[in-house]
């Protein structure tokens, strides 16, 4: 199932959900995006160095 763990009151709640319905946490928006343009940035550089 789609479900994630509330960092905030340890509850499960939906994958999708903004914000946890028992305690209010706000989730954040899609850490993940960021995580892939970091790597994608890194890859670049690292291309960069091979060339130069
Ligand atoms: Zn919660």
């Amino acid at each position: 199932m789609s479900q994630k763990e509330c960092p905030s009151c340890a509850l499960e709640v939906a994958q999708d959900a903004d914000e946890c319905p028992y305690c209010q946490y706000e989730f954040p928006d899609d850490p993940g995006n960021i995580s892939y343009f970091i790597i994608l940035l890194m890859i670049g550089l690292l291309l960069l160095w091979m060339l130069f």
